[in-house]
């Protein structure tokens, strides 16, 4: 029996057009971008979101930005582009320029320009349009990492001879809580921070109306037992001691509808939605969640690893081994492999993490080795994560 009637509803990009309990962050976004409905772009503005995953933080922005710009069109016949650009992807302010030029359709010569000189093109392109662009950098935090000072100069502050040139570009800045914008410099934190609107994690009845509102668009009527979202919204609600993910509160959803459908039952029941919640163990998502902050080649060792523990059927791998398989595969993504000494740096960051463990092999091996094991349970969905987070860095 079918009970899911559009999957891709339930996916984590798809956004909503309605985005509950989101509704005055919206319009605090259309506060601070107000005067740009006037239509002579006198000023750049910027703005920071702050938020732990899960909170909406990436959806609220990408509706905001996309009603901002019909609104702005219909309504006032100013023209803004909105522009959303991910920053563990394009991490440095160079990768920055060329996607915000990509998604203008602006042709850059390719000849070496600076991240500066392709800033300028951009803005006059878009003075003699007389468009003004609204630049998200989502997770921002990688930007933060990996910039130097005069970069990140670039992008925050207003009252420079720099930003004089680029007056038609403004931006929201969107950070993880856990990555913090304290760590910065203070005349840039005092700066940047002056304007911050903050995602709490939701509560438990918050969840409930995000769930429902889901529930409706992705399910067949009646589909979903009213139990199930309770059971959900309350293992999840900030306000009952959970982590106030909407993310996780909506894949366990998704997963409960499968199992439901996969048991032929015609309704998912509060037994799916628990079957679910264990397998989606928070733990384990926090772990998952982690993943994302992960470097190519860690990632690829991670997989190597996988690889091998499926290959041998045994729970542990040597680090010979498990080096071999990693060699392979980084030919195989067509990326050199890095050397012994790096790649016992990495199996120490992910064992940092949590997602792998080590040992000193004891007798019955020649000599002493390393031996490494996954401290997860193998399963499908979380190769498939990881394949996914390589190949959104190749
Ligand atoms: P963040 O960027 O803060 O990590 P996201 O915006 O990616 O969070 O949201 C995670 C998931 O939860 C997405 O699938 C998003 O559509 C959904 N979601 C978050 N907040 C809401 C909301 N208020 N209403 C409906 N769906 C939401």
């Amino acid at each position: 029996v079918l009970i899911i009637k559009h999957k891709d509803k339930l996916s984590p990009d798809y956004v909503p057009e309605n985005l509950p309990h989101r509704e005055e962050k919206i319009k605090e976004l259309g506060f601070v971008f107000r005067d740009l409905l006037a239509g002579d772009a006198k000023d750049s503005e910027r703005v920071v979101i702050v938020g732990r995953t899960g909170t909406g933080k990436t959806a609220t922005v990408r509706l905001f930005g996309k009603n901002f710009e019909d609104i702005a069109e219909r309504e006032y016949g100013v023209k803004v582009k909105y522009v959303h650009v991910n920053c563990y992807r394009h991490r440095t302010l160079y990768l920055i320029s060329q996607e915000i030029a990509n998604a203008l359709k602006l042709p850059i010569p390719s000849r070496g320009l600076s991240a500066q000189e392709v800033f300028k093109m951009i803005h006059e392109y878009l003075d003699r349009r007389n468009i003004h662009l609204i630049v998200a950098l989502d997770e921002f935090g990688h930007f933060l990492n990996t910039a130097n000072t005069e970069e990140i100069y670039f992008l925050v502050r207003l009252y420079d001879e720099i930003s004089a040139i680029i007056k038609r570009i403004s931006y929201i800045f969107i950070v993880n809580e856990s990555h913090s914008i304290y760590k910065l410099d203070r005349s840039i934190r005092d700066h940047i921070a002056r304007r911050l609107i903050e995602f709490p994690p939701y509560k438990s009845m918050e969840l409930y109306d995000i769930l429902k509102y889901r529930v409706d668009e992705a399910f067949n009527d009646n589909a979903v037992d009213d139990e199930v979202l309770q059971f959900i919204s309350n293992t999840y609600g900030y306000d009952k001691g959970g982590n106030g993910n909407a993310r996780i509160a909506i894949e366990t959803l998704s997963l409960a509808g499968e199992i439901a459908e996969k048991e032929g039952s015609p309704v998912v029941l509060l037994d799916h939605a628990k079957k679910a919640n264990s397998t989606i163990n928070p733990e384990i998502q926090e772990i998952v969640d982690s993943l994302s902050y992960l470097d190519l080649h860690q990632l690829i060792l991670l997989k190597a690893l996988i690889r091998v523990l499926n290959k041998s059927k045994a729970d542990e791998v040597t680090m010979g081994t498990l080096e071999e398989e990693y060699i392979s595969l980084a030919r195989e993504f067509n990326e050199e492999p890095r050397r012994h000494t790096q790649v016992y740096e990495y199996l120490r960051k992910l064992k940092v993490i949590g997602i792998i463990n080590t040992r000193q092999s004891g007798k019955g091996m020649r000599g002493r080795t390393t031996l490494v094991s996954l401290s997860l349970p193998l399963d499908k969905r979380l190769d498939d994560y990881i394949m996914q987070q390589i190949v959104v860095r190749l």
